[in-house]
């Protein structure tokens, strides 16, 4: 069975076959015995098609989630593009309003793909799927950006929990941003290099990233977070592609987002005990949600 436990395997890898990393995370899939290289491609294909209905079910859907905290959100920018005053390419909204409705419906309790949690759920789609609709690429190598983005995610997770409680947000939205970083780099056809410094550079940029949420829902401020993420995921990934190099390698990041992790105080892991969770308007937010909870509405 291939095995890559720290990211200096994996390059080594690609280095001497040659091949990319998307290539090398199917080499890896099929190496586990249990589903054949066609079987491994269809199912990436199945969660890219899951990812694009959950997209298109929440895209222009205005219902707010049950706290009425978020919905709503990837409508209005999906019509901002088409204001005079909308500056960034249709790429770029498309990324951000797909990540929004993503975790809109995370919010309204629907069916997402986790990649790696539900918290970082709609960074990966957001980018995978604008880039799908927005550029002319073969179905194959969108396959493997998703796969070599599950590679990503599985080595970090090797090292960190990928969980707000564990390590802060930086193990959520903070990895995820890493892996659509890589996504991006393989589905324009970067080099293995190129792949993982994309990540190096997006994760540099997430280190310490708290896990805040208000009221402890995965909401505020998640929500929105997925919808800059993507946009970081880019810059990463277009540095990297014009072969800028992190100075750190991307297996001593990973080591920094783990110390970093272990420093962070619990009241930064998911625990709403810190940072936005403890805001005058999420203490006052939470008390109303509570009172509501305890005098729910007479339905006769
Ligand atoms: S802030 Fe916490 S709950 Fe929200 S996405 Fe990040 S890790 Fe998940």
């Amino acid at each position: 069975m291939i095995q890559f436990t720290q990211f200096r395997d994996l390059l080594a890898y690609c280095q001497q076959e040659p091949c990319s990393v998307g290539e090398a995370a199917l080499r890896y899939e099929e190496s586990l015995g249990d589903r054949s290289r066609e079987e491994i491609l269809a199912g990436a294909r199945g969660l890219l098609e899951q990812m694009r209905s959950t997209i298109e079910s929440g895209l222009f859907c205005e219902d707010k989630s049950l706290s009425g905290l978020s919905g709503g959100f990837s409508k209005k920018v999906m019509d901002f593009q088409n204001s005079p005053q909308a500056f960034m390419s249709p790429l770029e909204h498309r990324m951000i309003a797909y990540a929004l409705a993503t975790l809109e419906e995370n919010s309204r309790m629907r069916k997402i793909v986790a990649c790696p949690t539900a918290g970082g759920s709609g960074v990966v789609p957001g980018v995978l799927v604008a880039l799908w609709q927005e550029k002319d690429l073969p179905m194959e190598r969108l396959e493997k950006a998703l796969l070599a983005a599950g590679l990503v995610g599985e080595i970090v997770s090797h090292r960190m929990y990928l969980s707000g409680a564990a390590a802060g947000c930086q193990a959520e939205v903070g990895v995820a941003t890493g892996m659509a970083a890589a996504a991006i780099v393989e589905a324009v056809g970067g080099t293995p290099e190129q792949t993982l410094n994309a990540t190096a550079i997006a994760l540099k940029n997430t280190i310490g990233l708290v896990c805040d949420p208000v009221a402890g829902l995965v909401e505020v401020p998640c929500v929105k977070r997925n919808g800059i993420a993507g946009i970081h995921a880019s810059a990463a990934a277009t540095m990297a592609l014009a072969d800028i190099v992190s100075f750190v390698p991307l297996d001593e990041v990973v080591d920094a987002m783990v110390q970093v992790g272990q420093m962070m105080s619990p009241k930064l892991k998911e625990s709403a005990e810190g940072g936005l969770a403890k805001t005058d308007t999420a203490v006052a937010f939470t008390e109303q949600l509570r009172q509501k909870q305890q005098n729910p509405p007479c339905r006769d």
